[in-house]
């Protein structure tokens, strides 16, 4: 039986591959992939194709089209949690974010997460499977029908772990940058890893212009070790030797995330050897207060010790921002993000 295939699975060069071995006119390709980006629901919208062209293309694909199951705005920002539902059914959740400087979008890599982070909400259920490159795709169209608006950048922030799903999330950011494709900027597109040095090494040789976001959140093994198991096979040396060499071959600046949690890693201790780990490396850290996350322990500190956490930072002469949190009301801040939801809105 013929396996319909998404065809947002495509890039250009594999569209023109299938056109060819179909013994159709070359330029055709350039025709369907506009309207796929053009956002068409079906074959029959792709107004100049002919009719033979457009049912070989039905005998062979289907538009993936995410669904908006619900939905739920921020009544303090603006930030908006998606829930959608995917070909298969399983679900995604993303996040819509507004900043000053354009529409953000924070999709998922994966449905569920196998790292097992003991403060993450993605990852209690395990990881279900990948999303494809097409599926994320269709994160980011999804959201910008649903807000009739472009969106200008993409963080690879919500469920899953990107450099897990390696392959698929790289052919993503390649369409996703590409003029033929949603044409967003590489720097307008931020990938965040809980670790995976390998895959840090590659994604260095591969040259993109993307940010790089490591999620770090303790400058010592012990700390670490607990909060993310990913630690016990890629330790924090073997982290910041690869980070090194992303910042040599790229030459460009990596970002540390640290979500301070009470009592565990926000101590002035914590804060010295962080400055001592990240002294004088071309970097930035953020401080994310955590997020509390329903059946976990963990709390924020106060105001006043991320603050001082900082300032220790500063000493090291090393860039830090407190992160502004958004969509806090409707559970959509970092790490909050969890298949199963059934206090949103449905639409
Ligand atoms: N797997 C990738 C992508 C997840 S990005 C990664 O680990 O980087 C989401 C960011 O939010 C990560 O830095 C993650 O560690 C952080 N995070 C997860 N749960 C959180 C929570 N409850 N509060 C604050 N940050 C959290």
């Amino acid at each position: 039986m013929n396996q319909k295939r998404n065809i947002k699975d495509l890039d250009f060069n594999e569209l023109e591959g299938y056109i060819l071995e179909k013994k159709l006119p070359k330029f055709r390709t350039q025709q369907i992939f506009e309207w796929i980006f053009k956002d068409v629901e079906d074959f029959g919208s792709m107004k100049n194709l002919p009719k033979n062209v457009i049912e070989q293309l039905e005998a062979d694909f289907y538009i993936g089209r995410a669904k908006i199951l619900r939905k739920q705005s921020s009544s303090v920002d603006g930030t908006r949690k998606y829930l959608f539902e995917m070909e298969d059914g399983n679900t995604v959740e993303c996040v819509l974010m507004e900043y000053s400087y354009g529409k953000t979008a924070c999709i998922s890599t994966q449905i569920g997460c196998k790292m097992s982070c003991t403060f993450c909400a993605s990852t209690m259920d395990g990881l279900v499977r990948h999303l494809s490159c097409g599926e994320m795709i269709e994160e980011v169209m999804a959201i910008s029908r649903d807000i009739g608006d472009r969106i200008s950048n993409i963080v690879l922030m919500g469920m899953g772990e990107p450099f897990d799903n390696y392959d698929e999330v790289m052919k993503f950011l390649k369409l996703v940058n590409s003029s033929k494709g949603l044409n967003i900027g590489q720097r307008h597109i931020t990938i965040s890893t809980s670790g995976i040095v390998p895959k840090i090494f590659e994604f260095a040789d591969a040259q993109m212009q993307c940010n790089l976001a490591i999620s770090l959140h303790a400058a010592d093994n012990e700390t670490r070790n607990v909060l993310m198991p990913v630690n016990k096979k890629y330790n924090i040396d073997k982290l910041i030797e690869a980070c090194r060499y992303y910042v040599n071959k790229t030459n460009r600046r990596i970002t540390y995330e640290y979500s301070l949690i009470k009592d565990i890693n926000d101590d002035l201790e914590a804060a010295e050897s962080l400055g001592k780990l990240l002294k004088g490396q071309l970097c930035h850290v953020n401080l994310i207060p955590m997020n509390s996350v329903e059946g976990k322990e963990f709390e924020k500190p106060g105001k006043e010790k991320v603050a001082k956490f900082k300032s220790v930072l500063d000493k090291y002469g090393i860039e830090t921002t407190i992160r502004r949190e958004l969509g806090t009301d409707i559970d959509a801040a970092c790490g909050q993000l969890r298949r199963r939801d059934s206090e949103m809105v449905t639409v």
